[in-house]
């Protein structure tokens, strides 16, 4: 018989729009004995869970809890929960997670139009704005980070404008939470996806969701079908039931209140992770995480520029956890990406579509989002390109960055 041996995974640096490293306290979590599920025990950190995660999401919403799946897991739950066949959704698409709403969308029976931005730059409030007039969609879904192209849309007043015209507005703030401002009260979003693995720094596994009344009656509504208060046999009615079991919002709500009607069984040590992911992220404090976000970012774009990297995209919508840059002319991207993993043990991401060879995308979320990583990758890719027979400024990048640190720089200059 074949003999395997332990499980010994290297210890890496990881610069990637996630999977991204985990604290060690958040592993430590995951290790701890398993409780039953009713187990009042674990119903409380379930309680506790739910309460911090609506101080992450800004929220005074009810219905603030994690879905069991990686993110795209809250992506579909909300949107196979809201979406009734032949609701007309509305998807501006900027980046490859846009087309991923769409796909979802489609899954559910929507009647999907889009309106789409050229890669590396957003949306005007005013655009979406007339999309929406224009359309009357019953659900606008958007993307908030594209990890894909490190851009950002504004959603300041977007809100606004879909409660004027009665749309749901659902956002997925996969890559965003936790680590850039995703106000959900004040910037009015009807409901919010959330990712663990990015700039929550927990492993994939969970994917906190949060949505309001507003969402909620829609829910109910569709609940009542169900339960056959509605005339079931009318193939109008028994077409508005959701399509799925694992993902149906109207269950996992009542699994999640105080009824603790049975659904699935809770990812226990996923539970532990986040519900210790989350207590570390407010620990710092939003702001001063938000912040710590920033301060890294500067120093990383500061090196990159010092270099004599471009980046690529709108400067203006810049994404501050991802920074994506143009690769040299002459270069081989997946090289120097393999030599930066083999020889100084850092990874950083490729690129997807239309970008693919075109760029790297080197990510600063959560617990990966430090001075020593940012340092490190600075250091090891400059010597990688010189290897590569890039003609560069040996020694600018760490320098820039090391004065961006002096400085106490949240913002970038190129
Ligand atoms: C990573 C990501 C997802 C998908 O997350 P999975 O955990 O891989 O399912 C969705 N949306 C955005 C914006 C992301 O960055």
């Amino acid at each position: 018989m074949k003999a395997y041996k332990d499980l010994a995974p290297s210890l890496r640096t990881i610069m990637t729009p996630g999977p991204v490293e985990v604290d060690p306290r958040v592993l430590r979590a995951m290790s701890y004995p398993i409780l039953g599920q009713f187990d009042p025990e674990f119903t409380d950190m379930m309680n506790e869970t739910m309460e911090m995660l609506r101080e992450l999401f800004q929220t005074g919403n009810r219905w603030c809890y994690p879905i069991d799946g990686t993110s795209r897991s809250g992506i579909e739950a909300v949107l196979v929960s809201v979406i009734e066949p032949g609701d007309k959704v509305l998807v501006p698409i900027y980046g490859r997670f846009g087309n991923l709403l769409v796909e979802i969308a489609e899954r559910c029976g929507a009647e999907v139009v889009i309106i789409e931005r050229e890669w590396g730059g957003v949306f005007s409030q005013g655009e979406i704005a007339e999309a929406i007039r224009r359309e009357r969609p019953q659900i606008v879904a958007m993307v908030h980070g594209e990890t894909s192209t490190g851009c950002i849309q504004p959603l300041e007043g977007i809100g606004a404008i879909c409660r004027e015209l009665d749309a749901l507005l659902v956002i997925d703030a996969v890559a965003t939470i936790g680590g850039v401002p995703v106000e959900t009260d004040a910037w009015q979003l009807d409901a919010v996806i959330g990712g663990t693995q990015k700039c929550l720094s927990v492993p994939a596994g969970m994917s906190p969701i949060t949505y309001n009344e507003r969402v909620e009656a829609k829910i109910l509504q569709r609940k009542s079908i169900e339960r056959g208060l509605q005339d079931k046999n009318t193939p109008a009615s028994a077409k508005r039931k959701v399509r799925s079991n694992y993902f149906d919002l109207g269950q996992l709500q009542d699994y999640w209140s105080p009824a603790r009607l049975n659904h699935h069984t809770e990812a226990t040590s996923m539970l532990y992770a986040l519900r210790e992911g989350v207590r570390l992220v407010l620990e710092e404090g939003l702001q001063q995480r938000f912040a710590r976000h920033k301060l890294h970012e500067a120093a990383l774009v500061s090196g990159l520029c010092a270099m004599g990297l471009t980046l690529y995209g709108d400067a203006t919508c810049k994404l501050p956890v991802v920074t994506c840059i143009r690769i040299p002319d002459h270069v081989m991207g997946e090289s120097v990406r393999s030599m930066l993993l083999q020889y100084f043990g850092i990874e950083i991401a490729s690129s997807f579509g239309p970008l693919k060879g075109q760029i790297w995308r080197i990510g600063t979320m959560g617990f990966s989002c430090n001075q020593k990583n940012v340092l490190h990758v600075l250091g090891a890719l400059e010597a990688v390109l010189i290897w590569h027979g890039v003609d560069l400024p040996a020694g600018k990048a760490v320098q820039a960055a090391l004065a961006s640190y002096a400085e106490k720089k949240e913002e970038f200059t190129c």
